[in-house]
């Protein structure tokens, strides 16, 4: 798909950020540019259209960004999962690990179903150590994911 290949063009590049060794991948480029950012946008619904998704939960704080045009055009709730300390409601939690440390990922109780069908935003995939927090949140309170969705994959980093 012609497609992906101006939607890679237009993501930038940083060395360096946020920490010496680190190449950073900044989607902020590519949302400037209206054809790419909706391109981006069209390849998922095109993906998740008449597949029944129920829940579309985006991940703090790309996630955000990509995970509600995406709800919208499919007919989907959009569920935040949130950095610790955020929602305001009964939340349930899965900690998980980072490169140094641990963090946490929530959601409200209450957001989705159990037998909901869910696909999980993020912009970007390395380890997949966020995004397997937010299938097991998900798992928790019985919603089947059917699929992450990420604009980039870093595949070196896989394990
Ligand atoms: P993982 O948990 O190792 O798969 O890392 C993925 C998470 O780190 C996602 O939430 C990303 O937004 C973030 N992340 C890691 N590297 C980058 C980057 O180069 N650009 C933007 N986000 C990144």
């Amino acid at each position: 798909d012609d497609r992906i290949h101006r939607i890679a063009s237009t993501i930038r590049v940083i060395p360096d950020f946020p920490k010496p060794g680190i190449l950073f991948q900044d989607i902020t480029t590519l949302l400037l540019d209206p054809t790419a950012f909706k391109d981006t946008i069209d390849l998922f619904v095109e993906r998740y259209k008449h597949k029944n998704i129920n829940v579309i939960a985006g991940v703090e704080a790309r996630g955000f960004i990509f995970g509600p045009p995406i709800a919208l055009a499919i007919g989907a709730k959009f569920v935040p999962l949130r950095k610790p300390k955020k929602l305001p409601g009964e939340v349930i939690s899965e900690e998980y690990s980072l490169e140094y440390g641990t963090d946490k990922m929530e959601m409200h109780v209450g957001a989705v179903q159990p037998g909901e069908l869910a696909v999980v935003v993020d912009d970007l995939i390395a380890t997949g150590g966020t995004l397997n927090a937010a299938v097991c949140l998900l798992e928790r309170v019985g919603a089947h994911v059917v699929e992450c969705a990420c604009v980039i994959e870093l595949p070196e980093l896989k394990v």
